[in-house]
């Protein structure tokens, strides 16, 4: 059915793609099951076919850029991530929780060789392993580059060297063995505790 004016012609074509849409929509949600199985099975196939499975990657991630650039579209899926956030706070929370401590699980086995341990001594409880920056420079660094996102930069950055796992204990005696403390310009002074020890066997004064 052809228009006279243009306008009515677009405006035809929106209302169908709308309409396809809707429809598409109403079949999911009699039976959402069915469609989640075949997407599922969609997936499984393309792995098989590695080469098409990143030519698929590619095309979506072409059109996500693609949809990014309309102001439009990023101001209303802001909009929606709000609304989002506002009603699943808590699981919100868990979620971000959750791949943070999947980072660090990653970056710690990274950094302790391959494993979940620290480095010097093979303790193994992730509680108490952490980040060591292997030239003692870590509160540089972190006002520098990470803040209080050490993992998370590590990852980002694809693993730079200088740094290891190492429990707090190990982390504590490497701080007073290299005198590394706050104020440098007074490491000279600064009250080592190996240091003191020996001072104390020996009977000397302080
Ligand atoms: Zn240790």
């Amino acid at each position: 059915m052809p228009y006279k004016n243009p306008e009515d012609e677009k405006a035809y074509r929106l209302r169908s793609i709308e309409n396809r849409r809707a429809r598409g929509r109403e079949r999911y949600h009699k039976n959402p099951e069915k469609y989640r199985a075949s997407a599922k099975a969609f997936i499984e196939r393309l792995k098989q076919d590695p080469e098409r499975l990143e030519k698929v990657r590619q095309k979506r991630k072409a059109y996500g850029k693609k949809l990014y650039q309309d102001p439009e579209y990023v101001k209303k899926k802001k909009e929606q991530a709000d609304i989002w956030w506002r009603n699943n706070r808590e699981r919100s929370l868990v979620i971000k929780r959750a791949e943070a401590l999947r980072v660090k699980i990653e970056v710690l086995t990274h950094y302790g060789n391959g494993k979940l341990v620290c480095v010097q001594c093979g303790f193994n409880d992730i509680r108490a392993l952490s980040i060591d920056h292997i030239n003692g420079d870590g509160a540089i660094q972190k006002r520098l580059y990470h803040r209080n996102h050490i993992h998370r930069w590590l990852k980002l950055n694809n693993f730079p060297l200088g740094y290891q796992t190492l429990c707090m204990n190990c982390q504590w005696i490497k701080r007073d063995e290299n005198g590394e403390y706050r104020y440098k310009q007074f490491t000279n002074y600064s009250p080592r505790i190996s240091g003191l020890q020996s001072i104390i066997k020996n009977g000397d004064s302080l």
